[in-house]
């Protein structure tokens, strides 16, 4: 593994047009490592002027890239993907120092990362169209599927590699170039897989990457007629505010929202089995992601076993810097992040909750927390309705499988569900009836670039990975020759 400063990788200006540029203004800003408070390094603060070149730039690449036979984009994607693969320690180093998670995880999202531009290098070859019986004898009916056009894509601090390449690998495998705008607590992370991507040999323009204000590059993505399509990942605050953006040039969306994941233990369940998942879906980069368990609802009859369980396994995690070993929970992505744990606890408690093992700052001060099981907790507190985001795992009781279907649902959110159980007919009926986009049964992980990744309700619009992501960048036409 290389030293941070000596990496290839490390790159402190964005890239647009196929050079690495600064601000115009020449302002920077900083970026923090979450588990020293340290400056990693700066990125050219960019704004609406930058932004308005690449796309200039996505636009002038895309004629001859979206011609381009898809083998020869699919060849491109593989370079980049063996080249991620090969970086994968150096690109983990960065993403722990500038995101906080645990080395092993971090190593362990950079393949995740990687398997999205594998798969999407071998599905570029496969947007078959369609010849539809006529309807008449003088005539011939068609479908071709085309690329969209330029495509722009605002990526959250998460996920810093995965939720990149799960947007732009199936762009560029459908022939649609790219403006990225990553996190701004996260930047180095995408920037390193830009630097790989030129390697790769993707032409100039075709690849984008701007950092800095939020709002003036938010801006001008979405009001721009040329950019045709806005992927987004990150809270359904700002998704809802970005939709009305898009509203005006009618752009197509794909958008990632925010979770409520209820995670369901029957008593039937396997009990091992069911505090695996929970670990897994629950403590997994702190508990912040999307997908994480944020409400835990656990029928009565295992309900004080699975509790004592879990306080012991949640006991023995490791808080620590991501770069220590054997550290299971890194530090949060910052301040306001603890702030949200700490007032959604002290809510809890304040309604008649108790803390089973955690539920403070952690000693070793900054933004890290301690793993956290909270018991007798109910639909009136605040964990019940807003996504936590950080290492808590509420436990809420239930009686009957009617009951908890019905505190499953009620929720605007409808991205992950998981629930536990060995009875099959019990599996297929509550597998039905959960109103979610992703349904896990005994487990707590199901994200993998060949399932469709997504939710309903407010949780967001389309899906990414699989055989199905690549539609959000595709248009259909219809051909319709007629006269022969
Ligand atoms: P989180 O709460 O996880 O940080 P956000 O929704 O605030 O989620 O951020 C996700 C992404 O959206 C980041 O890249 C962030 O910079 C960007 N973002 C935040 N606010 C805006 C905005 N008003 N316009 C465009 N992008 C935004």
């Amino acid at each position: 593994m290389t030293k941070l400063n000596e990496s290839p990788l490390f790159r402190q200006r964005a890239h647009i047009d196929g050079a690495w540029i600064d601000a115009d203004s020449r302002a920077t800003f900083a970026v923090c490592n979450p588990a020293t408070g340290e400056t990693v390094g700066h990125v050219p603060n960019m704004g609406g002027a930058e932004t308005t070149r690449a796309i200039a730039a996505a636009e002038a690449a895309l004629p001859a890239w979206r011609r381009s036979l898809a083998k020869d984009r699919s060849a491109i994607l593989r370079r980049w993907f063996n080249l991620i693969v090969d970086a994968a320690d150096d690109l983990a180093l960065l993403m722990t120092t500038e995101q906080g998670k645990p080395l092993a995880e971090a190593r362990g999202e950079v393949m995740y990362a990687a398997s999205f531009v594998e798969w999407f290098a071998e599905e570029a070859k496969r947007t078959s169209g369609d010849v539809i019986p006529t309807n008449g004898q003088d005539r011939r009916l068609m479908v071709i599927r085309q690329p969209i056009g330029v495509c722009a894509a605002i990526t959250p601090w998460n996920f810093p590699a995965a939720m990149i390449t799960r947007k732009v690998a199936p762009a560029f495998a459908a022939g649609c170039t790219v403006v990225v705008k990553p996190a701004e607590q996260t930047p180095f992370t995408a920037l390193a897989l830009m630097a790989l991507a030129e390697k790769a040999g993707f032409p100039k323009g075709v690849f984008n990457v701007v950092t800095g204000d939020p709002v003036a590059i938010g801006g001008v993505l979405t009001s721009s007629p040329v950019v045709r399509k806005l992927s987004f990942t990150g809270s359904t605050e700002v998704g809802r505010l970005l939709m009305g953006q898009c509203a005006p040039t009618v752009k197509k969306l794909s958008l990632e929202l925010g979770g409520n994941a209820p995670f369901i233990v029957f008593d039937d369940a396997d009990l091992d089995a069911a505090i695996e998942g929970a670990m897994a879906s629950k403590y997994r980069n702190a508990g912040q992601t999307c997908v994480c368990a944020n409400r835990l609802l656990v029928q009565s009859g295992i309900y004080d076993r699975f509790a004592e369980r879990l306080a012991e396994a949640v006991k023995a995690l490791s808080v620590g810097p991501g770069t220590q070993d054997g550290v299971n929970i890194g530090p949060l992505i910052d301040d306001s992040a603890v702030a949200k744990v700490e007032s959604h606890i002290a809510d809890a408690l304040q309604k008649g909750a108790r803390v089973l093992t955690g539920g403070r700052r952690h000693a070793l001060g900054g933004s890290f927390f301690e793993p956290t099981v909270l018991a007798d907790v109910t639909p009136a507190m605040r964990v019940a309705r807003e996504e936590t985001f950080g290492p808590v795992a509420p436990l809420f009781r239930f009686d009957t499988e009617e009951e908890v279907i019905h505190m499953a649902n009620d929720t605007e959110f409808g991205l992950a569900a998981y629930f536990f159980s060995r009875d099959v007919g019990r599996i297929f009926r509550v597998a039905e009836e959960l109103e979610y986009g992703m349904v896990g049964i005994n487990t707590g992980l199901m994200s993998n670039e060949v399932s469709p990744f997504g939710g309903i309700k407010q949780s967001g619009l389309g899906r990414e990975g699989s055989s199905y992501g690549i539609d959000e960048y595709l248009e259909l036409k219809s051909i319709c020759l007629a006269g022969i």
